[in-house]
């Protein structure tokens, strides 16, 4: 009794089976709150390691529902979870973990988009999330927007949002998306998960993505380079000379980023991007 509290780890598998838990509190997926749930311990357990050594770290994540992946989540080094629910019912049904969970759970009661992650997690901080797909950009872009304050994000998105985040210009998927996520991150696709791992199953594969800060971002304002990145991809099939003529003048902007008059949005790349943001500022 008098030596040192005994270290003990957090069993997923211990708790109910999550088909009980939803059964017991009558959780029916609900489509308007993007509700897929993953109740497969094996793949959440897969998805929690995939985030990377979470030694000591607070983890905040968004979402939880039934638990699935809050489960993996404790069963990692992390040392807390924070996780953000904005359907009540999950409230009461997660009661279980945050018991078995030993102080190390936490639950917010509230709308993701308006719940400040720095605020609530102390760091250092990660958010690993299978996110709601109807809120999932917005939410990824407000995060990137302080993505220095976290260690990583790991978060499952639609395959087609995926591949958007990743991809490299000269493809059909390069868009602001891109240039906003890969000027602020190393975003990398860690795998896919087919719609049918879900309950209900979604209408389209998933794909977890890990994105880190990064290092040294090519200096640019965040608002100017929305404001270029927008008038270019808006008319992407048109030379830069033609699109950025909301801008003003459109030829002095790109000779002062020098980017080819004729080159076209999808030809551009993030350091073209970011100091056609910066001649745009300087205008
Ligand atoms: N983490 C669970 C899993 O993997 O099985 C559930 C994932 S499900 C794709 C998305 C979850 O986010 C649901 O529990 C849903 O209620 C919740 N949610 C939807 N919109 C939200 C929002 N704006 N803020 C917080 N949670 C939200």
């Amino acid at each position: 009794p008098d030596s040192a509290p005994m270290h003990t780890a957090f069993d997923p598998q211990a708790l109910p089976p999550l088909r009980e838990v939803i059964a017991r509190f009558g959780l029916d997926a609900r489509k308007a709150l993007g509700q897929n749930f993953l109740l497969d311990l094996n793949l959440t357990g897969r998805i929690a390691r995939s985030a990377g050594d979470m030694t000591g770290v607070t983890v905040v994540e968004i979402g939880p529902g039934p638990g699935g992946l809050t489960r993996a989540l404790l069963a990692t080094k992390a040392k807390q979870v924070i996780a953000i629910e904005r359907d009540h019912r999950f409230i009461e049904a997660l009661q279980d973990v945050i018991q078995a969970a030993d102080g190390r759970l936490s639950i917010v009661e509230g709308d993701a988009l308006e719940v400040d992650p720095i605020q609530i997690a102390p760091a250092p901080r990660v958010i690993v999330a299978n996110l709601p797909y109807n809120v999932a950009t917005p939410l990824l872009i407000g995060w990137l927007g302080r993505i220095e304050e976290f260690v990583s994000l790991t978060l499952m998105f639609q395959k087609e949002v995926a591949d958007r985040l990743v991809a490299k210009p000269g493809s059909k998927a390069y868009g602001r998306l891109s240039v906003i996520t890969q000027w602020r991150s190393d975003a990398r696709v860690l795998f896919n998960l087919p719609a049918k791992a879900f309950t209900p199953p979604p209408k389209v594969e998933s794909t977890i993505v890990h994105l880190t800060p990064r290092a040294n971002p090519e200096p640019a304002e965040w608002k100017a380079l929305e404001q270029v990145t927008a008038a270019a991809f808006g008319q992407r099939r048109k030379m830069l000379r033609q699109s950025l003529k909301s801008l003003g003048n459109a030829e002095a902007l790109l000779a002062a980023a020098g980017i080819e008059p004729t080159a076209r949005a999808e030809e551009v790349d993030v350091a073209g991007f970011a100091a056609l943001a910066r001649a745009f500022k300087a205008r």
